[in-house]
């Protein structure tokens, strides 16, 4: 697919920019230690980088209160999951469970999760990975909210699960997808949507990704960065410290942007409009602008 809007300009590697570009990051762990020290300069950055939304990952019950305060600490630009990461199922509580069900209902939470499975490390018993996920899927219904999903060795029990509770029942987005083309159209089939990261950018283990792309329909896209983990391999200059950032988010996006052959401010506005579909988020309406134009695929 190739195709660019009069007006935009392309760098020498073809990709476009587009400074009115709006991006939305659907996964960051904002609560984690590692932004402790500067989590007021991270949001600044990151709404400097046009990332207007970001949605904050809750891994546990004190996560979920944790980024729930965010949203009162910074309104209208971050909203969050609640939920229980499969790597803390054995070790949740009676209470635990209590909280993240009344966080679930409340404006604001967007999704439940990130829930799943993870075989990769087993820092809990698959069985109690197995009951923690389906209580989630549960609930999620039950809220009528969507679903934050992680998996990681563990495709088969993951899927027989999904398929288990019923497709009709399911809405959410298979987050930092890694996976193989057959996994990628179970996914799909499933209706979920399908959540990047920077991993895309890692010549190593992402290698694969670039040509998976294709496979993804636009309308399926979700981005996210994962901060503060998986930093993009191809950031220059890179941060001393490592550490990844919601700000970084663009260029990830016009990273894909490149592989898919298209302006990336036409994939900003599609996995923005996405993402919007995915969480029901509310966002106020982008500033028009004489540059703005839709873009169409030429084959
Ligand atoms: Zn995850």
């Amino acid at each position: 697919m190739t195709g660019r809007p009069t007006g935009s300009r392309a760098d020498p590697n073809g990709v476009v920019t587009a400074s009115t570009a709006r991006w939305i990051d659907i996964g960051v762990n904002l609560t984690h230690a590692r932004f402790d020290a500067d989590r007021d300069q991270v949001i600044a950055r990151a709404r400097a980088s046009h990332v207007v939304h970001l949605i904050v990952t809750a891994c546990h019950a004190a996560g979920t209160a944790g980024g729930y305060a965010l949203i009162e600490r910074f309104p209208g630009l971050v909203s969050v999951t609640a939920g229980i990461h499969p790597h803390e199922a054995s070790r949740v509580e009676p209470a635990d469970w209590e909280l993240i069900t009344t966080y679930a209902r409340k404006p604001g939470v967007v999704a439940i999760g990130e829930c799943g499975l993870d075989y990769f490390r087993h820092f809990s018993d698959p069985k109690d990975q197995r009951t923690a996920f389906e209580k989630q899927l549960t609930l999620a219904h039950e809220c009528g909210k969507p679903l934050f999903l992680h998996e990681r060795d563990a495709h088969a029990d993951f899927l027989a699960i999904l398929r288990a509770f019923g497709k009709a029942r399911l809405k959410g987005v298979l987050h930092c997808f890694t996976g193989t083309r057959d996994q990628l159209e179970h996914y799909l089939d499933l209706g979920l949507w399908i959540g990047l990261t920077g991993w895309i950018a890692d010549e190593r283990r992402g290698r694969h990704l670039p040509d998976l792309l294709p496979a993804i329909p636009l309308n399926r896209l979700l981005l996210e960065t994962d901060a503060p983990y998986l930093l993009p391999r191809t950031l220059t200059p890179k941060p001393h410290s490592g550490r990844n950032e919601p700000a970084f988010l663009p260029h990830i996006g016009s990273l894909i942007a490149g592989h898919l052959h298209m302006p990336t401010e036409a994939l900003a506005r599609i996995v923005c409009d996405n993402t919007v579909a995915c969480f029901g988020l509310d966002l106020p309406a982008p500033p028009s602008h004489p540059g703005h134009h839709t873009w169409v695929a030429t084959p």
